[in-house]
């Protein structure tokens, strides 16, 4: 299938589940690209897709290098010593999940970098992320790195939920995103959500996903 064509599919989907959110916004569609070919990637830019999420650093530079004009996510899970390959290429990182991960951030980027916190609502064990008890003050922690700038909260529901089990997740997503943004901190406007991905991203734009990470669907 074209990617134009599935994503008109996505996109009609897109306006139901905006117009029946209570939050009402269209959300920012990231194209996960990490499956597919340089070439396949293309296509969905072509198309009108002007963001792209990669989870591995490979992959990542790779679109990167050869894709123009595109707004560039790391969605995986970024190891510490990693870092330095890649962060100056990123436009927004998904998965600050670690204090050990801020600070080699804050050594090496050359820019601010906008970061969503990664967080584990359902508290699976094998999911990264941070508590959701735990969020605030690690948000607060972060107020001397200058090279972050918390856009966001990230989630990821496991894959064996139920949609009524989704639906809470990211309905607790949404209102910690809330609470963190009520705090008023200069380096944490985190006004977005990062939520939604091919099985689910209808639900999540319901309960007010800002950013969808759409991969097998759009591009598979
Ligand atoms: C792979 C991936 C996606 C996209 O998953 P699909 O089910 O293919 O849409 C979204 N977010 C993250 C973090 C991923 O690793």
């Amino acid at each position: 299938m074209e990617v134009k064509n599935n994503l008109a599919v996505i996109q009609s989907e897109i306006d139901t589940a905006v117009a029946e959110s209570p939050y009402g916004q269209q959300p920012t569609l990231i194209a996960v690209t990490k499956y597919v070919t340089i070439e396949r990637a293309q296509e969905a830019v072509d198309a009108g897709v002007m963001h792209l999420g990669e989870n591995r650093i490979e992959g990542f530079l790779d679109k990167k290098a050869h894709i123009q004009n595109v707004t560039m996510h790391f969605i995986g899970s970024l190891q510490t010593r990693k870092v330095k390959e890649v962060i100056d290429n990123i436009d927004y990182l998904h998965s600050l999940d670690r204090m050990s991960l801020a600070q080699e951030i804050q050594k090496r980027a050359t820019k601010k970098i906008k970061c969503f916190i990664q967080v584990n609502v359902s508290g699976e064990e094998s999911k990264h992320g941070i508590a959701p008890e735990d969020v605030q003050s690690f948000v607060q922690s972060l107020s001397e790195y200058d090279n972050i700038e918390v856009v966001g909260l990230m989630t990821m529901a496991p894959l064996d939920a139920t949609d009524d089990a989704i639906r809470t997740y990211f309905k607790q997503l949404k209102q910690l995103q809330l609470a963190v943004n009520a705090l008023g901190l200069p380096h944490a406007p985190c006004t977005e959500t990062s939520m939604g991905m091919s099985n689910d991203y209808k639900i999540a734009i319901e309960e007010g996903a800002t950013f969808i990470r759409i991969g097998t669907k759009l591009v598979g």
